[in-house]
């Protein structure tokens, strides 16, 4: 499954499983929503080593044409 790092563009907006670098950050499995177009931010626990993976994706409602 890919994952994304901190500074990459969210390719599609959606709710995401976060991966904390367990040396640096112990802390909880836990998911986030990103939106399509920003950037996967650091971590103020594990910094750079963060990854973000995609659980289910989910249109912005901004960017739904139903809703636009
Ligand atoms: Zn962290």
């Amino acid at each position: 499954m890919t994952t994304h790092r901190k500074g990459s563009l969210v390719p599609e907006s959606g709710i995401y499983e976060v991966i904390h670098d367990k040396n640096k950050h112990d802390v909880q499995k836990h998911e986030v929503t990103c939106i399509k177009g920003r950037r996967f931010p650091p971590c103020r626990g594990c910094g750079e080593d963060v990854q973000f993976r995609p659980i289910r994706i989910a249109i912005h409602i901004e960017d739904h044409p139903h809703f636009s």
